[in-house]
């Protein structure tokens, strides 16, 4: 990661955070992602404690199955996170400006939409 937190914000700004470290860029191409988001999810993976979140009382929280649950805005819907125990998912197209970050990984390829190729990966990081 960067030195600086990469900084972000839901479409109405009602929701800003800001991550301080994490695994990244990554895409999950599978059914779940899929259905929230409209295509695949491309997330910077971070540790929860590494998240700051303001207005997290604007946050609605969905359990999107057994093990995870996602956190959009109730105001306009822009998806932003996903919780995986104690590890967040944060949606990289909620950052403002430019993260540093290529793709290193793709997972649920095999359930991707067959729209698109899966872009390409650069070593990790
Ligand atoms: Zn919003
Ligand atoms: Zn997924």
């Amino acid at each position: 990661m960067t030195p600086e937190p990469l900084r972000g914000r839901c479409h109405c700004g009602d929701v800003r955070f800001t991550v301080s470290d994490g695994v990244g860029a990554l895409a999950c191409h599978c059914d779940d992602c899929r259905k929230s988001h409209g295509n695949y999810m491309a997330f910077l993976a971070a540790p929860a404690a590494s998240v700051k979140v303001e207005g997290a009382e604007h946050l609605t929280w969905y359990d999107s199955s057994e093990h995870a649950r996602r956190g959009f805005c109730r105001r306009c819907g822009a998806r932003l996170f996903k919780e995986v125990g104690d590890r967040w998912m944060v949606a990289l197209g909620a950052i403002d400006g430019p993260t540093g970050l290529r793709f290193v990984r793709h997972l649920w390829v095999e359930s991707k939409g067959d729209w698109y190729d899966v872009p390409a990966t650069e070593g990790a990081r």
